[in-house]
């Protein structure tokens, strides 16, 4: 080959890590940890429908049907139904709003009230990473003290995480609505939602048994968007267990 021939292929063909290196950046695999059917939903369904629009791989995985804590009106409006029933119709819903996102789902039914993680359920939660490969893991504020179940989700997911010897992108989506402020939740990055926004609705519509979420979160979503120059945003603070490091000041 002749040298010239040979510097324009190096120049124009990158190698093959590096192609793969950028499709992970432009097309990451995202996995969303949610304690409850509705929890990944309400939080981050509008930068999941962005990314499977995008053509990303994106997986929802929930630890528990939130047969307890997140289903009473179901126990009021059928007095008597049985936990089983329960755990029934909210499976239904959470896979008919993961259906509407575009995403992949799986439920774990570990059982709430509360939540509890023995090693066998953490190998299980290390396993579906391992086995998922993401790039970003989506799951709950790490500070979420008043909802224990919440706040064992993601001490898990960085438990897991480690244990799967994979992504260590994990980004936390809102804490539950008016617990911001108290759990020292701050924004540090923002995805504006307003294109894919009545899709996310449409998804929170199949959380039946918790009709009340969507006046909560679409009021959150204005209120993100107003924080970020958007119509409706979602709101994330990114995990970074180490500090980065800079050589000057970024423009
Ligand atoms: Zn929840």
């Amino acid at each position: 080959m002749q040298r010239r021939h040979f510097l324009r292929t190096a120049l124009l063909v990158p190698a093959a890590g590096a192609l793969r290196a950028q499709e992970a950046a432009s097309r990451p695999r995202v996995l969303a940890v949610s304690a409850h059917p509705a929890d990944f939903c309400s939080r981050a369904a509008g930068t999941l429908i962005k990314h499977v629009r995008a053509g990303s791989a994106v997986k929802v995985v929930w630890l528990t049907h939130g047969e307890t804590d997140e289903s009473q009106l179901l126990y009021k409006k059928r007095p008597g139904i049985s936990i089983e029933e329960v755990r029934r119709i909210r499976e239904q819903e959470a896979f008919a709003a993961v259906h509407v996102v575009g995403a992949e789902g799986r439920m774990f039914g570990f059982g709430d009230n509360p939540l509890r993680m023995p090693p066998e359920r953490m190998q299980m939660l290390a396993q579906e990473i391992a086995a998922f490969k993401p790039n970003i893991i989506l799951t709950h504020w790490k500070e979420e003290l008043s909802y224990p179940t919440h706040w064992l989700t993601s001490r898990s997911v960085i438990e897991a995480a480690q244990m799967a010897g994979g992504s260590w992108d994990i980004r936390f989506f809102e804490p539950t609505i008016g617990t911001a402020t108290r759990y020292g939740f701050v924004p540090d990055h923002y995805v504006d939602i307003t294109e894919v926004f009545d899709q996310k609705m449409e998804a929170l519509k199949k959380l039946e048994t918790q009709p009340h979420l969507l006046e909560y979160y679409s009021t959150l979503n204005r209120m993100r968007g107003l924080e970020s120059g958007r119509r409706y945003a979602e709101a994330f603070v990114r995990w970074a267990p180490r500090p980065p490091v800079v050589d000057l000041l970024a423009r």
